[in-house]
């Protein structure tokens, strides 16, 4: 009998949630209560920007089971000239809630000439994190080539590509490194066939889940309000059924990659406040 079967008191990992942003952080509490009822136990809350990396910090102060990431985002390159990457982790260096360096990446879907102002800053966080063995949490917006060029770059690094789209170059990326692929609420939608097309190369141990929460929200709720982690499970049940899975055989399986991705422990009692 396997441990990992056999243990389904589990809970879920949203690998991705912004629980900062304007629509979740005025009811965080109640974000978080509803999370826990739906099973997801651990919720990993990416930052943008410097302010925003600071407000994932106090998240994960404030309650057990939400951990955090600290990063600058492509999108925020602009507004971060002289970026430094030993001045901006250094409120973040030692704490123990840090599980990875993000929300960090490339994006030319606006302006493909952004990628090369966007290259030195992610670049450079690919460094720190490298230097500092936390992986990195991955944006990507047409531009899978250029950012499969930067990570070519590291022989050691490790991370996964947020709200996977389907690309083939991520997924041989990811199948041939230590890179996991986070599939979001996008994935249920119908019209995702490309996305649809490359879920069975998912190696099912490379495979977590997120809810890029407050986008994204799955097909039952998509124009009805923003998301939240309780909706990750919207996201494993089409997955499990797209794939004829068992839905607890992949709860089982996606908890353990996201534990092991971020190491962080996979029997915690909860995303509640701390001291309930
Ligand atoms: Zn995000």
């Amino acid at each position: 009998m396997s441990p990992d079967t056999s243990d389904a008191s589990r809970l879920l990992t949203d690998t991705h949630c912004h629980l900062y942003w304007p629509g979740l952080a005025e009811h965080a509490d109640e974000v978080v209560e509803r999370a826990l009822e739906a099973g997801v136990g651990t919720i990993v809350v990416p930052g943008i920007n410097e302010e925003t990396s600071l407000a994932a910090q106090a998240l994960a102060q404030r309650f057990k089971g939400v951990y955090f990431a600290a990063g600058v985002h492509p999108s925020e390159v602009e507004n971060s000239e002289g970026f430094r990457p030993g001045e901006f982790f250094a409120p973040f260096a030692g704490d123990p809630k840090l599980v990875a360096v993000g929300e960090i990446g490339l994006d030319a879907h606006y302006d493909p000439s952004a990628v090369e102002r966007q290259r030195p800053i992610l670049r450079a966080q690919l460094e720190y994190a490298v230097e500092h063995g936390l992986p990195v949490i991955l944006h990507h917006r047409d531009a899978g080539r250029p950012l499969v060029t930067e990570l070519e770059r590291f022989s050691q690094l490790r991370g996964v590509f947020h709200c996977y789209d389907g690309s083939k170059r991520l997924l041989n990326y990811a199948r041939n490194h230590d890179f996991y692929i986070s599939l979001a609420g996008n994935v249920t939608y119908e019209t995702a066939h490309n996305l649809h097309s490359q879920l069975e190369r998912i190696p099912e141990s490379k495979l977590v889940v997120e809810t890029d929460s407050p986008w994204m929200p799955p097909a039952p709720v998509r124009g009805k309000r923003v998301s939240e982690s309780a909706d990750i499970v919207y996201t494993l049940d089409f997955v499990a059924g797209r794939l004829a899975k068992s839905v607890n055989m992949l709860r089982i399986n996606v908890t353990r990659n996201s534990c092991g991705l971020f190491q962080i422990p996979g029997d915690s009692n909860g995303v509640q406040p701390k001291g309930h």
